[in-house]
């Protein structure tokens, strides 16, 4: 079992950088989100937008979700998911920020393990990357649930 290691209240942003990457942060809609989802719609594909899919812990949502081809898409943002090319822990309080972007990682985990069990295939993605490869990429797995069934 995964357990979600809290960090304790947030710290004060100490600096104009840290307390930008703060600001920007919102759980859904980020830009990056949106141009993945205007590619995938360009495709024609439909989906749902920020839902806890059925079984799965109700606060653990999702980005977007294809519920034909049962594809679980995740557009994780660079800071708060430690990206291993853009992430980076903040110098001021350090501690405090790298408990608390390990327990991201600890708790992406987590939700990827109830969505698989429930057998969603689940698809995740960095912010920086292109968009019309991740639709692309998307788009061939839809195709290829299609012509399983
Ligand atoms: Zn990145």
């Amino acid at each position: 079992m995964y357990r979600y290691v809290d960090a304790g209240p947030a710290p004060p942003a100490t600096s104009e950088a840290t307390s930008r990457v703060m600001r920007r942060t919102r759980r859904t809609g980020t830009a990056p989100e949106l141009a993945v989802r205007r590619a995938l719609h360009r495709r024609g594909l439909r989906y749902l937008v920020d839902v806890a899919p059925p079984g799965t812990n109700r606060r653990r949502r999702v980005d977007v979700l294809l519920r034909g081809p049962r594809i679980a898409l995740l557009v994780d943002g660079c800071f708060w998911h430690s990206c291993p090319e853009h992430g980076q822990l903040p110098k001021a309080n350090r501690e405090w920020w790298r408990v608390k972007l390990h327990g991201v990682v600890v708790r992406d985990r987590d939700t990827d393990a109830q969505l698989t069990s429930e057998g969603w295939l689940v698809v995740r993605v960095w912010e920086h990357e292109d968009p019309d490869d991740v639709a692309d990429r998307i788009t061939a797995l839809v195709s290829a649930s299609r012509a399983k069934t």
